[in-house]
C-alpha cells in the first residue's frame, strides 16, 4: 500500500510526458499518463487522483473541455495545474476561468513544476489558510490583516484603504498563490454584471500596490500577472 500522491499527466508530446512522469516519480509521486483529452477524462474518474497536469493541445479534444468535464462534478475538486506552451494568455484565463488552478508556461524546468505542484496540493490538503494566524489575522511577512476591526497594517503602521480596494485584498488573500483572473475579481467586488471593470480593477490595483508600498514592476505581496490576473504570493 502507498500514501504517496497520485497525479495524472494529460499530455500528447512523449518528451514532455516522460520527462514531467520522471521528475513527479524521483520526488515520490505516483504517476498515471493520458495521452488525449477522451482517456484523460476516463482516468480521471477511474483513479481520482490528487492532482493533474493537463496539456491543452491534445489530439482529440481541447484541453479545457476535461477541465469543463471535471468541473462538473462538484465532488472532483482536485487541483488541475494546466501545462501551456500557447502564447496568448487567453487560453490561460480561459482555463482558470473554468476552474483550473494553475498553469505552467512551457518550456519549464524541474525546479518550477515541483514547487507549483507541492504550493497547488498544501492549499487544497488544507482547510486553512497557510497565512492565517492563530488568532484568525492574515500575516504575509510585514502585512497584517486583522478581519475583525478591518485593519490592514504593514510592519505595525496602519495603511489606509478604500472599501473597495480592502475587499479586492481581502478576496486576494483568501486564494494564496493562486492566480485570481481579472473576471473572477470582478465578479466578486462588483457583481456579475460589470461593464469596463478591467480598467476599474486595475486603477485600484494601481492605487492597492502604492499603498502597500510595491513599486511598478515589484511583485512583493501581489504579483501582476499580465494579461491574465493577479496572484497573491504566498510566503517561500
Ligand atoms: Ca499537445
Amino acid at each position: 500500500m502507498s500514501n504517496k500522491f497520485k497525479i495524472l499527466v494529460i499530455e500528447d508530446d512523449r518528451s514532455i510526458r516522460t520527462f514531467t512522469k520522471t521528475v513527479l516519480e524521483t520526488n515520490d509521486y505516483q504517476v498515471i499518463t493520458a495521452e488525449t483529452c477522451e482517456s484523460g477524462i476516463m482516468m480521471f474518474s477511474s483513479y481520482r487522483p490528487d492532482l493533474v497536469l493537463l496539456d491543452l493541445g491534445l489530439p482529440d479534444r481541447d484541453g479545457l473541455d476535461f477541465i469543463r468535464t471535471v468541473r462538473n462534478d462538484q465532488h472532483a475538486t482536485a487541483p488541475i495545474l494546466v501545462l501551456s506552451a500557447r502564447t496568448t494568455e487567453h487560453d490561460k484565463v480561459d482555463a482558470l476561468d473554468l476552474g483550473a488552478n494553475d498553469y505552467i508556461t512551457k518550456p519549464f524546468g524541474t525546479a518550477e513544476l515541483l514547487a507549483r505542484v507541492r504550493a497547488a496540493l498544501r492549499v487544497s490538503q488544507s482547510s486553512f489558510n497557510p497565512l492565517h494566524t492563530s488568532d484568525g489575522k492574515f500575516s504575509l511577512h510585514d502585512l497584517t490583516i486583522d478581519y475583525e476591526r478591518r485593519l490592514v497594517s504593514i510592519a505595525g503602521e496602519e495603511v489606509k484603504l478604500t472599501q473597495t480596494e480592502y475587499n479586492i485584498l481581502i478576496f486576494l488573500a483568501k486564494h494564496p498563490g493562486k492566480v485570481l483572473t481579472y473576471a473572477m475579481i470582478i465578479h466578486e467586488i462588483w457583481g456579475p454584471s460589470d461593464d469596463g471593470g478591467v480598467k476599474k480593477l486595475q486603477v485600484n490595483m494601481a492605487n492597492l500596490r502604492k499603498k502597500l508600498g510595491i513599486k511598478p514592476g515589484d511583485n512583493r505581496y501581489i504579483t501582476n500577472e499580465l494579461g491574465v490576473g493577479y496572484r497573491l504570493n504566498e510566503g517561500s
